[in-house]
């Protein structure tokens, strides 16, 4: 790609605002090919603020409706990440702006970061690294760990994510199952309820999108059928497990343990999850990967230029619903 199709003017291109940050590396991609404005930029410029016609943002940050209503000229909002739970799609639909996300190119990472939490938890990988490093070994043995081979794997949300989850599990000589609102075609048994899925599971994976439509799908009832034996992984969003409902079950070791990516208050701080020696947390870090976030940025940059060079996203968002 040569300079000039580097330069924002040259793509002609109108303002674009960006909100949140990106990580260095793609931060310094957005920068050079979309010279964005800031949030205060709009705010001391309204001449500005009524030319911006795009938005770009990473998917842990809020795009509400009162800013979208101060954006007459927005054409296109460009999230890098591929869940848009808290983007209002519909409203934005309504007023014929584009809504755009980064699929596929996360679902390696997500899914490397899944079967890392789950073995950590099964292995009880930080507290083995601990007993180490504080020389606790020399007094005695590490607790034994469970292992993942032959374990029955329920996977909620059984799409881009799900799959890949599925297909990197495989070799892992595991049985899985999953629910999901529609039947696929795949070899893999589906039940009609998370409950029944739950029952079945001896570790259920929630990979589903996040928003009103999932809030509370893994509820007490979910974890109750879970089981004593049972653990829970979610990587999907934190609205979709019942956190109060988890502390509960943790509490009554009614479940065996969680290893957690994605939390209903994030950043998390002092929460009962940290409490727990049967609890993994991570820190909302499914993408978080170098290669990743610099291809997410990548694709997030070119649906703007493209959106405007040639009137369609490459990777708009297509429905919320069906
Ligand atoms: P996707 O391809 O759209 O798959 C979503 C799956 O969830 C589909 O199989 C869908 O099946 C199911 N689903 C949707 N709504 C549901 C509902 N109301 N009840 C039950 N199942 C439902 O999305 P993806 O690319 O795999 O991404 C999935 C989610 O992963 C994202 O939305 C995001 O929340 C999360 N994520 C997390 C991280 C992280 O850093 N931890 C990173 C990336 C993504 P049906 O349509 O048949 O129901």
């Amino acid at each position: 790609m040569s300079d000039r199709d580097n330069n924002p003017v040259d793509l002609n291109l109108p303002p674009v605002l960006c909100i949140g940050d990106f990580p260095a590396n793609a931060n310094a991609l957005v920068q050079a090919r979309l010279a964005p404005v800031t949030l205060a930029d709009i705010d001391r410029d309204d001449a500005l603020r009524e030319r911006i016609g795009a938005i770009v943002t990473r998917s842990n940050y809020d795009i509400d409706i009162a800013l979208i209503e101060r954006l007459p000229s927005l054409k296109i909002i460009a999230t890098s990440g591929v869940g848009f739970d808290r983007i209002p799609v519909e409203f934005a639909r309504e007023r014929g702006i584009v809504v755009a996300n980064t699929p596929d190119l996360l679902n390696a990472a997500v899914a490397e970061l899944t079967i890392g939490l789950m073995l950590a938890l099964l292995r009880q990988l930080p507290r083995a690294d601990s007993f180490v490093r504080s020389g606790a070994w020399s007094k005695g043995a590490f607790a034994l760990g469970t292992s993942l081979a032959s374990k029955r794997v329920g996977i909620i949300g059984m799409g881009r994510i799900g799959k890949e989850i599925a297909r990197r599990l495989a070799p892992f000589d595991v049985e899985i199952a999953y629910y999901g609102r529609t039947r696929q075609a795949l070899s893999h048994e589906s039940f009609a309820h998370p409950q029944a899925l739950a029952r079945w599971s001896d570790i259920l994976i929630a990979a589903c999108p996040g928003g009103s439509d999932t809030r509370h799908l893994v509820d007490a009832s979910v974890l109750d059928a879970l089981g004593a034996q049972g653990i829970l992984v979610n990587i999907a969003r934190g609205s979709v497990v019942d956190e109060e409902a988890l502390v509960q079950a943790l509490e009554r070791k009614s479940i065996a343990g969680a290893a957690l990516d994605v939390f209903e208050h994030e950043p998390l701080e002092a929460s009962a999850l940290c409490t727990f020696d049967n609890v993994v947390l991570s820190p909302h870090i499914g993408s978080a990967t170098h290669e990743t976030r610099l291809a997410m940025a990548q694709l997030t940059i070119d649906n703007v230029v493209s959106f405007f060079a040639k009137g369609k996203a490459i990777t708009p968002v297509v429905s919320t619903n069906r």
